[in-house]
């Protein structure tokens, strides 16, 4: 059995892509699990699993330990082989849990995942980007966490039947309880599920130039404003929920406008898999025109107003 999980249903859609890839080739069946919840049972059935099992549970807020001890539960019951879940902040602690647990191996934050020499073979960017490794399991249970945008979700197909089986698990034995769960503050920006992107790097020479991204954002619709790390982390000019890169959110837009970014492996593993990817830099040399679809060479003090308004004009 390939098993899926995460606590985010996009990202359990996205993973149920590339288990039913999985479970084809190794003649499986594909089973995903929704904790405390089933609304979206039947979408997942919809989206390529075989079975949903809903674990009912009254532990409605993810906790590592009742959440690591259901999945071990489920996965003593069906000899599970491959567990995928998401690689989120709660999906990577469940993961190491997990496989501590069952004495697993575990690859986190994996970009490809496939069979070669009849073994689960995974692929994750490391050194910053700079390499990749490849790694082969040689024994299940074998854990695998993938981040969001790395697979579509298959095209729903209400004609892929399978079956929804709910089980009661209690929580009554666990260690610890949550007494205050914080909201993290934010500005409202969700840059992962964004179509245009229109991002600002250290180009920029004072916070109030932002502006011009904002306002080239907005004719374009797109209204969603990305930065570079320094921009984010160290001069604070926007909040974290716009920082896009290794350390900071992956994005997939239709189009992403890098203004004065350098390109540096860390920015662009966050942005390589936009559509199409504008870049706008001063310096013809800048490594971002490398992975850019079009170029501008160009101070963007004088390029960003001329291209907003030209925009507009044609947009009327
Ligand atoms: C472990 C690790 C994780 C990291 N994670 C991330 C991450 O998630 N995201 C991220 O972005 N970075 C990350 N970084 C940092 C990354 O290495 C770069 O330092 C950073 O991306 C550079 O940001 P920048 O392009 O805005 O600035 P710079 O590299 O300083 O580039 C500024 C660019 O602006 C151009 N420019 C200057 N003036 C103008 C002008 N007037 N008009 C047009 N162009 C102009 C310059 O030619 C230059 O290319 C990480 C680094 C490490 C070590």
């Amino acid at each position: 059995m390939v098993l899926v999980y995460s606590d985010e249903k996009k990202l359990t859609l996205e993973l149920l892509n590339i288990a039913r890839e999985l479970a084809l080739e190794l003649h499986k069946k594909v089973i995903a699990v929704a904790i405390g919840h089933d609304e979206h049972a039947t979408e997942y059935l919809e989206h390529g699993a075989d079975l949903v099992i809903v674990a009912e549970t009254p532990q409605h807020q993810f906790k590592a330990e009742e959440y690591t001890s259901i999945l071990q539960s489920i996965m003593k019951e069906h000899r599970n082989e491959i567990v995928l879940i998401g690689s989120n902040k709660n999906g990577k602690e469940l993961a190491g849990r997990l496989a501590s647990k069952l004495d697993a191996g575990c690859v986190m934050d994996c970009t490809k995942v496939y069979i070669h020499d009849k073994k689960l073979t995974t692929e994750r960017i490391v050194y910053s980007g700079n390499a990749i490794a490849v790694e082969q399991f040689t024994s299940p249970p074998q854990i695998v966490t993938i981040p969001s945008k790395v697979f579509d979700p298959l095209p729903k197909n209400p004609n892929h039947k399978g079956e929804i089986i709910k089980k009661k698990f209690d929580s009554e034995h666990s260690p610890s309880k949550i007494l205050k769960v914080q909201e993290m503050k934010s500005e409202g920006v969700n840059v992962e599920d964004a179509q245009i992107i229109v991002s600002c790097g250290r180009g920029f020479k004072k916070k109030e130039d932002i502006k011009l991204v904002s306002e080239l954002a907005d004719v374009l619709k797109g209204r969603t404003v990305g930065c570079s790390r320094p921009i984010a982390a160290d001069l604070k000019w926007l909040s974290e929920d716009h920082w896009i890169g290794l350390s900071g959110h992956k994005v997939k837009p239709k189009l992403y406008v890098a203004c004065g970014i350098s390109g540096q492996i860390q920015h662009i593993a966050g942005m390589r898999d936009s559509g199409v990817i504008v870049a706008i830099n001063k310096d013809p040399e800048a490594l971002i025109f490398k992975s850019a679809d079009y170029g501008i060479v160009g101070d963007l003090y004088e390029v960003l107003p001329k291209l907003t308004s030209a925009i507009k004009e044609k947009m009327g």
